[in-house]
């Protein structure tokens, strides 16, 4: 078709997608794409069996079913001391990626320009370009990636609506302290913006650190649109569920587009997600738990060539390669990959222009031991 014209030009396919293929086609151990290769609690999946046995296999209520807002609701007051109302500012979404999606789609208008700090997940983007919105990138900075808050600062222009976060941080494992909320909220209030602040690993957060979320702040969530993923608490990342907590004017706007998006989430999912959120244990012992396989691998990794940087948090870690090959990323990705067996994912995906000094690779460490341990062993010895 000649008058085909695409609305997402420079879209190819996603990292995590080309990755997992390269792993399967090279036999490789697979640290690139984030997903556990453990299951999901077996109480959880027998409640999951047992809502299609006791008939929930209709659609649910278009912003999700009560028993499940109000599950979450119970859950965030637990976690942050603060209760959002079920009804009026909790929404069960598809996953984080529709919540974000529609979020994205439901506040930014043709022109509104918005803030994205990278290395960014890869789905703003695309969502922001759909919506006609004018991406706006601040690199984070130094060996470290430090968000500098000056910088961005100095990007808000009168076009601005939107700034979007990711704390903890795919890919760079990365939590953000007390200064970074102070200056994100400060330009957040001072220029009247709206924030999206994706927080799906709220619950991998390590070394004693606290999850310092959006929805404690009552004056910045006023503003803020919260993401969260069950893919991620609870080990299922194929069940693709999650929700999106915003202030009741926002959430209108937010299930305006969620309606005509999704209009409803899989409903036997969300009865057993209420019933096993029931007991607080069900999300309480992650952070030690992903702490014990990060500390693994990195002890297991003590030898190797490559360099492990610090993890505050996420499943996910950064690999420094520099004393193996001087390649870019996605290279040495792909050639680790091929000649030495473990898949792992570069970093450039993340920006729309990577830097080209970067020699970090992402590894996922959501993953049995014995898994890690090969994995590791393999990156021990194989001659690069
Ligand atoms: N945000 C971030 C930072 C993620 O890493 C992911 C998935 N790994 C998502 C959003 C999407 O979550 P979901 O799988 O629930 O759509
Ligand atoms: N979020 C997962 C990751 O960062 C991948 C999800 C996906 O494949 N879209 O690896």
């Amino acid at each position: 078709m000649s008058n085909l014209s695409s609305k997402l030009p420079d879209a190819g396919t996603s990292i995590f997608a080309v990755m997992s293929a390269l792993a399967q086609q090279h036999n490789a151990i697979n640290l690139a794409q984030g997903f556990p290769n453990f299951e999901p609690p077996q109480r959880l999946k027998d409640l999951v069996g047992q809502a299609i046995q006791d008939g929930y296999n209709q659609y649910a209520p278009m912003p999700g079913l009560p028993m499940l807002r109000e599950a979450i609701a119970n859950k965030i007051q637990l976690t942050y001391g603060v209760r959002p109302d079920p009804g009026s500012e909790v929404t069960v979404t598809a996953g984080a990626t529709q919540a974000l999606f529609c979020a994205i789609q439901a506040v930014v208008h043709p022109g509104d320009e918005v803030i994205l700090l990278e290395p960014a997940y890869d789905c703003y983007l695309p969502a922001v370009l759909l919506a006609g919105g004018v991406p706006i990138s601040v690199p984070l900075k130094g060996p470290e990636f430090t968000v500098d808050w000056d910088e961005v600062r100095a990007k808000v222009t009168s076009c601005t609506r939107l700034i979007i976060t990711n704390n903890p941080h795919n890919p760079l494992g990365k939590v953000f302290r007390a200064p970074d909320m102070a200056a994100l909220k400060d330009i957040v209030l001072q220029h009247d913006l709206l924030l999206l602040s994706d927080e799906v690993y709220e619950h991998l957060v390590f070394d004693g650190l606290p999850h310092l979320s959006v929805m404690a702040d009552a004056e910045l969530f006023a503003r803020s649109m919260v993401t969260f993923s069950f893919g991620k608490t609870f080990h299922a990342t194929g069940w693709k569920t999650g929700y999106v907590v915003a202030p009741p004017n926002l959430t209108v706007e937010y299930r305006k587009v969620h309606q005509f998006n999704v209009f409803s989430v899989h409903t036997p999912s969300q009865v057993a997600l209420a019933r096993f959120m029931e007991d607080p244990a069900s999300w309480s012992d992650l952070n030690d738990f992903y702490q014990a396989k990060r500390d693994h691998l990195t002890r297991e990794l003590a030898g190797s060539p490559f360099h492990v940087l610090p993890c505050e948090g996420t499943y996910f870690g950064l690999l420094d390669y520099s004393g193996m090959s001087d390649e870019d990323d996605i290279t040495f990705a792909r050639n680790y990959t091929e000649r030495c067996g473990v898949a792992l994912i570069p970093i450039s995906p993340f920006y729309r222009t990577p830097p080209t000094e970067n020699r970090t690779v992402r590894v996922c460490f959501a993953k049995t031991e014995d898994v890690l341990s090969d994995a590791a062993r393999q990156m021990r010895t194989a001659v690069y």
